[in-house]
């Protein structure tokens, strides 16, 4: 089979001679003959142990610039087991470890016969490739690549960037494997974290490499009809403790795919509704006053939310428009109680009570809770769309305190109640407010995990506030409804990305993955993906 690139240079040839028999006065220039004979190059550079979340804070000024031509994330993945073993060989198979076989750092159990290193596919296609693999981690070379020219195991990163460059400046690699080791042994040191001085300050040094083999490549002679994917990934992230478990932490690697004419884009991940706030904190709630919410005014409302917590203690409450120091307080509250938790209003003189018979709330899963008022008639409440208790409420004449229009979320509203005594944990997530007294069949329905308020929604012309907390950053709660009106965050605000939604099942997220990358590195040679292959990754852009 002719090699491909010896067919580019007979083109090429064929192309040059057409030209000076086609050039003549009048007739434009054809287009430089050589870009269309420009030669497909790749470089991977591998760093043990690079967890994505820190490489957007830490000074690496190399790879800023390259982000400037690169389709990159912050927040891309590996899989579990998160060993070395397992990460570097989904990398080089393009396939996770369920098919290539390896969960260790021993590689035993491996099934690169089926799922070989990707070098093999392209020297299958075209023999003349010439492909590299430096590994400052000799086991990659030893178990992992196979269908390399030349496989180099060095002991220090510095090696391998001065063997790297070397073979950049002196030889002609079409593929290049460069993998480093020094971020992960400062990780395993200090901890694979931002806050880690040490962590980030190997992230830079890592980035001093990276410039010298950038300057390398841009350096070459042929640079210019040259056309060089530069490819930077991890095989692991990791936390304060190391890695090896399966954590988000440890799963969450920097990846990088860099082009000359390729256009910034940051790939980041999904904001979804696993993400949710969570109040653990004196001090922490969430606050409006806003003429909206005159509950002296209405005769009828409904607050519906979705709380999970894994303990509960006192009587804090979880939403309220009143001073809860005393239950004769003016307005209303829905607290704690016990590991359940109940209603209560006051007047300024009567008051109130109710409980919820419902199951505990202290499983650490979702669950909904409803309060529907009419002042004429009854308060119920519902768990979980289950009727658990009621109450009359005719005899109370007001529920507005002091003729303001507040409403506080993890807090009343002397915002100092929860002084008293350790906050619990608790997220809330989907606390709607509703202008009416919603029926049972359409809370039980709308109490389902699974599903949202749209306009659809028999009340939806009712709904005045809706706060899903599942934003996944900031200082506010955002309001959903018509109405916009966002309640602030105080104290310290915690989003947690639980990586569930609200019915325990897990989100997946579409960011890039360490298996993306064979698929990649193989079609920007322009060699075809073999679905006998079963590669696991996905092209995020085509070239
Ligand atoms: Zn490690």
């Amino acid at each position: 089979m002719i090699s491909r690139r010896y067919l580019y240079l007979m083109l090429a040839a064929l192309a040059l001679a057409c030209n000076d028999l086609a050039l003549g006065p009048g007739i434009p220039k054809p287009e430089d003959p050589g870009a269309k004979a420009s030669r497909k190059k790749v470089l991977v550079i591998g760093i043990d142990g690079c967890r994505g979340e820190p490489v957007k804070y830490a000074a690496v000024p190399n790879i800023r610039k390259l982000m400037q031509n690169a389709v990159y994330s912050y927040d891309a993945l590996t899989q579990p087991p998160t060993w070395s073993g397992p990460g570097w060989s989904s990398l080089l198979t393009g396939v996770w470890g369920n098919k290539h076989g390896v969960t260790d750092n021993s590689f035993s159990g491996s099934n690169f016969a089926a799922y070989p290193v990707f070098l093999q596919y392209l020297k299958a296609a075209d023999p003349s490739l010439q492909t590299v693999s430096i590994c400052a981690w000799a086991p990659i070379n030893q178990h992992v690549v196979s269908h390399a020219d030349a496989r180099v195991n060095v002991t220090s990163d510095a090696a391998a960037k001065d063997s790297a460059v070397a073979r950049l400046k002196n030889g002609d690699p079409d593929f290049l494997f460069a993998q480093f080791n020094d971020v992960d042994a400062a990780g395993h040191s200090f901890g694979f974290d931002t806050s880690v001085p040490q962590y980030m300050q190997a992230l830079t040094k890592m980035d001093g490499y990276v410039g010298d083999l950038v300057n390398a490549i841009q350096s070459r002679p042929e640079y210019a009809s040259e056309d060089w994917l530069i490819v930077i990934a991890a095989d692991h992230g990791g936390n304060l403790a190391g890695h090896g478990g399966n954590s988000y932490e440890e799963q969450n690697i920097f990846m990088m795919y860099h082009n000359k004419r390729f256009v910034s884009r940051e790939v980041k991940k999904p904001v979804t509704n696993s993400t949710f706030v969570k109040f653990m904190q004196r001090g922490q709630y969430a606050f409006t006053e806003n003429t909206a919410y005159d509950f002296g005014a209405m005769v009828k409302w409904t607050v519906e939310y979705r709380v999970r917590t894994s303990g509960l203690s006192s009587d804090p409450p979880f939403i309220a428009n009143k001073d809860w120091n005393s239950g004769n307080n003016r307005g209303w509250v829905i607290c704690v109680s016990g590991q359940g938790w109940k209603f209560n209003a006051g007047d300024g003189s009567r008051r109130v009570d109710i409980g919820a018979s419902a199951p505990a709330l202290n499983d650490n899963k979702w669950h909904h809770i409803a309060v529907s008022v009419d002042r004429t008639g009854l308060v119920r409440l519902y768990q979980d769309g289950v009727a658990v208790g009621s109450a009359n409420m005719t005899a109370l004449t007001t529920l507005d305190p002091a003729n303001v229009t507040k409403l506080i979320v993890a807090e009343d509203i002397s915002k100092t109640y929860g002084s008293r005594y350790a906050n619990p944990v608790i997220n809330m997530a989907d606390i709607r407010l509703w202008n009416d007294a919603l029926d049972p069949l359409t809370i039980a329905e709308y109490a389902k995990c699974d599903t949202t308020v749209t306009p659809d929604h028999p009340y939806y012309s009712n709904l005045i506030g809706w706060w899903k907390g599942t934003d996944g950053k900031g200082t506010l709660l955002k309001d959903a409804s018509p109405k916009k009106i966002d309640l602030q965050i105080a104290g310290n605000v915690n989003w947690e990305e639980t990586g569930k939604d609200l019915c325990g099942a897990m989100v997946a997220t579409d960011v890039p993955k360490i298996v993306d990358i064979a698929p990649r590195v193989i079609s920007w040679y322009n060699i075809p993906i073999n679905t006998a292959w079963k590669l696991d990754g996905k092209l995020w852009f085509d070239y």
